[in-house]
């Protein structure tokens, strides 16, 4: 990811730590995944749950998802805190 936008010259890492956002909508978003993966495969095969498949399922659901959502994550928290500053400045 490069440090700076390529249009506006927004510095991305405002502070240390400012990523915890991120990684939270991340670890959200998989931890959801997981949830509909587990549920909807139980809800649909019950009651011959393929339990060995499904297990190789939620695990590669752990493992892809928050690789692939990982610069949608970023994306979204610089958009959220921007929006949240925005208003901020705006009321201040
Ligand atoms: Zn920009």
């Amino acid at each position: 990811m490069r440090p700076d936008c390529p249009r506006c010259g927004l510095h991305f890492e405002r502070e240390q730590g400012y990523w915890l956002g991120a990684m939270t909508l991340n670890f959200a978003v998989t931890e959801a995944m997981f949830v509909v993966v587990l549920v909807a495969t139980m809800a649909i095969t019950w009651p011959d749950v393929p339990w060995g498949t499904l297990l190789i399922a939620v695990l590669a659901t752990n493992v892809i998802v928050p690789l692939v959502f990982y610069p949608i994550s970023k994306t979204i928290w610089v958009g959220l805190e921007r929006g949240v500053r925005s208003r901020l400045d705006f009321a201040g």
